[in-house]
């Protein structure tokens, strides 16, 4: 069942690790428009199909007026045969949650909330950028909580500069007395570009041992799992029945659209993704030009991405379902993650065990295949 994802690339300021597409413009209805008609002009590409996810992610969604994102969902509607049950998600900061919008929200047809909460600590909030502060991060957490959406979620980061496991503990113990039931946690990384890459390359800041990160993570694991929420992704956990089902569809590869500046596009062989420009992007749309850039998958990259995205997940790989025959191709490698406890084959399916989440990337590397391979 396809799905649809609506990048809002907007934000109140910008947060010093974010590398995602963004601006913090006040100039939005042009581009906001020009989203419009391109949702209009790829209304053919799912045919029939029912719709079972809509996702509204950033960027900030939460920053746009609630009338908006209910025009986005009518006309998704009006386009689309989208499920009576669809998961519609927003994600929100918490300095743009009231009660008010929670449920004008609702209204428009959200069934779940994503919170971009990140810390419940004020200087950490500080030091990341963000616009919000604890008081509003958990106040905001109160209010989802009470305003009846079918599920919910939080992020929270780790692995940030000085971070002590009693610290972390804490910040796991916050989350689960506010009783969360999904969480995304991630560690924190330096990409290229950004405002931590230029702290941490001028030693103003250090980033933390692998170690330390890794007990951290091996932490949340721990709680997560006495709390009885499944460690279902890498960097997701759930109750049953709260998984994320948008999410789930992309890591299981099923096709979808991505509309807005940045949105990446997947029909099941041909991967798109649009121009990371407000401007650009506008005005292609505006002008009937082409703003996106795109490549057909062969099935040695179809393989490789089944094996990344797959061992993230509890699930793991459809064996079946590779192209091609990575396993025996791979042999030694497999034979080595197995017989060392981080990999198991159960049912017809690759599955990390505990240990091997820690390394997930690399033993998926370890496994890809080449062109050379056929
Ligand atoms: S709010 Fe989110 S998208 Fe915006 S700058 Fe911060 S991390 Fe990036």
């Amino acid at each position: 069942m396809p799905g649809l994802y609506f990048h809002i690339p907007f934000c109140h300021r910008a947060c010093t690790y974010c590398d995602f597409h963004f601006s913090t413009s006040k100039q939005r209805d042009p581009v906001l428009d020009a989203m419009e008609l391109e949702l209009l002009r790829r209304s053919r590409e799912v045919g029939d199909a029912p719709m079972g996810t809509i996702y509204f992610g950033g960027g900030t969604p939460s920053l746009l007026a609630p009338e908006r994102i209910a025009a986005f969902i009518q006309q998704a509607r009006d386009l689309f045969r989208v499920e009576r049950d669809a998961e519609i998600t927003l994600e929100a900061n918490p300095d743009d949650i009231t009660a008010e919008r929670l449920h004008a929200w609702q209204a428009a047809g959200i069934t779940r909330m994503s919170l971009g909460t990140q810390s419940f600590h004020d200087e950490r909030l500080a030091w990341m950028g963000r616009a919000h502060d604890a008081r509003q991060a958990m106040e905001s957490i109160g209010l989802i909580a009470r305003a009846g959406f079918a599920t919910w979620t939080i992020d929270l980061i780790y692995g940030l500069p000085g971070m002590t496991l009693a610290e972390w503990d804490e910040q796991l113990t916050i989350a689960l007395d506010h009783g969360m039931p999904h969480l995304s946690a991630y560690c924190l990384t330096v990409e290229a570009r950004t405002a931590l890459a230029h702290q941490v390359k001028t030693g103003v800041t250090h980033m933390p041992e692998d170690e330390d990160q890794s007990a951290q993570f091996d932490r949340l694991m721990e709680r997560m799992d006495r709390a009885g929420l499944d460690h279902y992704e890498i960097s997701n956990f759930g109750r049953p029945g709260h998984y994320s089902r948008h999410n789930t569809s992309y890591w299981e590869g099923v096709p979808y659209i991505g509309v807005g500046p940045s949105a990446h596009s997947f029909n099941g062989v041909v991967r798109r993704w649009n121009v990371a420009n407000n401007a650009v992007y506008t005005k292609a749309l505006r002008d009937g030009s082409a703003y996106w850039e795109s490549e057909t998958l062969t099935p040695v990259q179809r393989t490789n991405e089944r094996l990344m995205t797959g061992l993230r997940t509890a699930r793991g790989v459809d064996i079946a379902k590779l192209e091609v025959d990575a396993l025996s191709i791979n042999s030694s490698a497999v034979q080595r993650h197995v017989s060392n406890g981080s990999m198991s084959i159960q049912d017809g399916r690759l599955v990390l065990s505990r240990a091997g989440r820690h390394f997930a990337d690399r033993i998926a590397s370890d496994l890809f295949v080449t062109d050379d391979d056929r």
